[in-house]
């Protein structure tokens, strides 16, 4: 689809006070030409506002570079993930300017990102989509044990949150959007790295790795390991918990529970890898500060003070800088056969034992 979306006055001031975020990266958008390609996956409408969903790709054209996909947004009242991501971005494109260093790092990896993956929701500053649907309870894949009541994922309407959508229907468009672009681009990489920003669970901020839907360890966990250990041995003092998310809950519909299924499926060489974290900012820390903050929704899952913000806005930037640095070196880390075997061992007695 052609950009840019045009809307009038009226229309920019609404954005303005309920999606300030869209226009952030709209001007992004309009300030780097040259070195993002942007497109509209799908346009999606709120009280006759087009509200579109972009990809943004910057970096090498070429389909066997490594690549590094960044989500957030997809919980709409969970903007600050929005926010770190659009801040790291731009950190990222003003370097690219100046930073020869960085301009040779970028020329070799791909990048691609979708920093509003549920603009009607943000707008809404709820959790579900436009059509009261959990985006991320939304997959095609049921979880194998008992899930929290609600929580874990439902079918009783869109009236509570976490409704999964109707029975056997299709993902909703979000959902189909964000598909598209990792079949597109992200899959059949020798490295393709995804993280996916979100805010809510806890006074630590985690790391979480599939699966949601099952208590057993993922195939590639050992590669999952060996990342986990870069990480740790870069960065001994870093912030997360590294951890599967079925260590704290099971859920029905995780999207990437679904895309890991769906890249199994598509039958990889042992040269393709597909990792995807989750980052999960510890929001109930911003509460316990500011309890005044229990008050509004909102301010369970975001920042509200000036400091905090601007804080949590720089917390993550080596966590993004080192996943780019992560898929481009992957085979300085990715593990042989009998190392992998040593690590598979390690992740039972780290989560499963
Ligand atoms: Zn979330």
């Amino acid at each position: 689809m052609t950009l840019p979306v045009v809307r009038d006055a009226a229309q920019q001031k609404v954005v303005a006070q309920q999606l300030p975020e869209l226009l952030e990266l709209e001007a992004l958008i309009a300030q780097h030409p040259h070195t993002l390609t942007a497109q509209v996956e799908h346009l999606l409408t709120w009280q006759s506002l087009p509200l579109p969903l972009y990809s943004l790709s910057l970096g090498s054209r070429d389909p066997h570079a490594p690549t590094v996909l960044m989500t957030a947004g997809m919980h709409g009242v969970e903007r600050i993930g929005s926010q770190v991501l659009i801040a790291w971005l731009q950190t990222l494109l003003e370097r690219l300017c100046w930073d020869v260093q960085l301009q040779q790092q970028i020329a070799q990896i791909q990048l691609v990102f979708m920093p509003i993956l549920n603009p009607v929701g943000m707008c809404l500053n709820r959790r579900c989509n436009g059509n009261g649907v959990d985006l991320n309870r939304n997959a095609p894949i049921d979880a194998e044990d008992e899930v929290k009541l609600l929580g874990g994922g439902h079918r009783l309407g869109g009236f509570f949150p976490w409704y999964r959508g109707k029975k056997g229907a299709a993902m909703e468009a979000e959902n189909l959007a964000l598909e598209r672009v990792i079949k597109r681009q992200v899959f059949g990489r020798p490295m393709a790295l995804a993280l996916d920003l979100h805010s809510g669970f806890g006074m630590q901020d985690r790391l979480w790795f599939p699966h949601a839907y099952r208590r057993k360890p993922i195939d590639n966990i050992a590669d999952y390991v060996a990342l986990k250990l870069l990480w740790e041995r870069t960065y001994p003092n870093h912030i997360y918990i590294f951890e599967p998310q079925s260590m704290h809950y099971l859920s029905h519909g995780d999207v990437w529970d679904y895309f890991h299924a769906l890249f199994t499926a598509s039958s990889p060489s042992p040269q393709q890898h597909f990792l995807s974290l989750t980052l999960e900012m510890g929001s109930w820390a911003w509460v316990k500060k500011r309890p005044r903050q229990l008050l509004n929704f909102a301010g369970l899952f975001n920042p509200q003070m000036k400091h905090r913000h601007a804080r949590v806005l720089r917390r993550h930037i080596l966590l993004l800088d080192f996943m780019l640095a992560a898929a481009l070196n992957s085979n300085n880390w990715l593990p042989e056969k009998q190392q992998a075997a040593l690590l598979t061992q390690t992740a039972q007695s780290l989560w499963f034992s």
